[in-house]
């Protein structure tokens, strides 16, 4: 098991890809502060899903809207198992829209949750990784991160933003054992891409199949990621044998940002 006796935490990991980080994180070994929003019963059930590996499995219900709550789900997850080895910064939102009519609070939610959250909960878990001169923080980012696509102005800054500060956290902790890195994943079949189907559908006026072939044409595979593709890349760059790896953003895109 590569992550035993590690501590992790994972924002949004209620759903999608975080979810599959929780399990793969817990699958090799290590405990688990979940987070993330939903329904009392999926959340039970997506923590009985991470419970299954037989390690420890939390949840912190902070909202990655609000830097107190974040601050707050670091520290109580430092005290309640000691320390945090991991933190993956996994939430996200999505919403499409032309720049001239994109909604000024979509636009604020998005910077808010899919980048400002990562500041928060970096800023909170480094003093203990410094102290420990020992650490791993893998943020979530995007083909987006590296590209952009029309009507995605929030999401393509918010995702470019995080690959900025994951290079620069990975240059100031470069010399104290703690590495940060970015996973830049094409279209994974997740509720968050689900979701965008129906609409893109309806602004075309096309069927629901045509547009998740129109989705997969930035793809050059033809083939959405799966969700334990990019679980396992995070447990690799979790674990011991990432040590010299740092400030990397790693693509799993099918090929999307090489073109
Ligand atoms: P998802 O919708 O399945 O999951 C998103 C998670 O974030 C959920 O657990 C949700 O509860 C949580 N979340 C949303 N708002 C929150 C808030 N205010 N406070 C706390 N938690 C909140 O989406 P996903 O596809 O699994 O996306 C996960 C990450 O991967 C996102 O950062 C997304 O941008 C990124 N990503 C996804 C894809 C893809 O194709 N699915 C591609 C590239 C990057």
């Amino acid at each position: 098991m590569q992550l035993e006796g590690k501590i992790a935490l994972v924002t949004g990991s209620t759903s999608g890809i975080g979810l599959g980080i929780a399990e793969a994180f817990a699958r090799e070994g290590a405990d688990v502060v979940m987070n993330g929003l939903g329904k009392p019963a999926d959340i039970e059930a997506a923590m009985a899903r991470v419970s299954e590996h037989g390690t420890r499995v939390a949840y912190d219900g902070a909202n990655m809207l609000h830097g107190g709550e974040i601050a707050a789900m670091v520290a109580k997850a430092e005290e309640d198992f000691g320390r945090l080895d991991i933190l993956v910064n996994n939430a996200g939102i999505q919403h499409v829209s032309p720049i001239e009519s994109f909604p000024i609070e979509k636009w604020d939610q998005i910077i808010a949750i899919n980048l400002t959250s990562a500041f928060h909960t970096i800023r909170a878990a480094v003093p203990g990784m410094k102290a420990r001169k020992a650490g791993r923080i893998i943020n979530m980012a995007s083909a987006h991160s590296l590209t952009a696509s029309p009507y995605k102005a929030a999401y393509v800054a918010a995702k470019h933003g995080l690959a900025g500060l994951t290079k620069t956290v990975a240059l100031e902790l470069a010399e104290v054992g703690v590495t940060c890195n970015a996973i830049s994943p094409g279209f994974v079949w997740t509720p968050l891409v689900a979701g965008q189907i129906p609409d893109l559908a309806r602004s075309q006026s096309i069927s629901e199949e045509a547009a998740r072939k129109q989705v997969l044409s930035r793809q050059p595979t033809r083939q959405f990621v799966t969700i334990e593709q990019v679980a396992a890349l995070a447990v690799f760059l979790a674990s011991e044998a990432a040590a010299p790896i740092t400030g990397a953003n790693y693509s799993v895109d099918g090929g999307w940002t090489a073109e």
